[in-house]
């Protein structure tokens, strides 16, 4: 769907069957906790979470990573996270906000997102993601030029926040033409959807 439009997510809603809450991304760390009382839409953050079986929660995507979050006790997240908000601490925020609801083992997936092969990236920013994230997050374009990892980022938050990544899309938005929507590499203005809700 397009990016932070109402058409598009009342369309989510009706694929879902029951009202989606979305956010404006801003590639920072704010989460915003949904209750059971109705749908969050287009409030400003980058993570949501909810632990009622009511809200299905939706982040969208053009090679920034969507990362699904779930615990056994039933509180889910979903997480906007490029470099710059992996940088902030978007994942840690989320993972605490769950924690706050009572979370404890929590289990990770991640959806297509660019992959280091498409993703030259320049020296100092590269160094301020190595800096907060480790030196995993050093990759190489497919023409040798310093890129960063994304996936890798997205792992390192992770194991920092203490969440178990279960699950990985292991594809490239990039590079997947006709089948995935690429910011960088296409200019798409579509976006990607991953929609989290508690299993009832
Ligand atoms: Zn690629």
């Amino acid at each position: 769907m397009r990016p932070g439009r109402s058409a598009g997510a009342a369309r989510l809603s009706a694929l879902a069957g029951r009202p989606v809450s979305w956010l404006r991304q801003v590639h920072g760390e704010t989460v915003v906790v949904v209750d059971g009382a109705g749908a969050v839409e287009g409030g400003e953050g980058d993570a949501l979470v909810t632990s009622s079986p009511d809200a299905v929660l939706a982040v969208l995507v053009a090679d920034c990573a969507p990362i699904a979050l779930a615990s056994s006790e039933g509180v889910v997240a979903a997480v906007h996270a490029g470099w710059s908000g992996l940088v902030a601490g978007v994942v840690d925020r989320a993972v605490d906000a769950m924690r706050d609801l009572g979370a404890s083992g929590i289990e990770a997936a991640l959806g297509p997102c660019i992959h280091p092969g498409c993703y030259e990236f320049a020296a100092a920013d590269l160094d301020r993601a190595a800096a907060a994230l480790g030196p995993s997050v050093r990759g190489e374009t497919t023409a040798g030029a310093p890129a960063l990892d994304l996936p890798a980022g997205v792992r390192a938050a992770l194991a920092r926040a203490g969440a178990e990544l279960v699950w990985e899309a292991g594809t490239c938005t990039a590079c997947a033409a006709g089948t995935h929507y690429s910011h960088r590499a296409r200019r798409d203005p579509e976006r990607q959807a991953m929609l989290v809700w508690k299993h009832a």
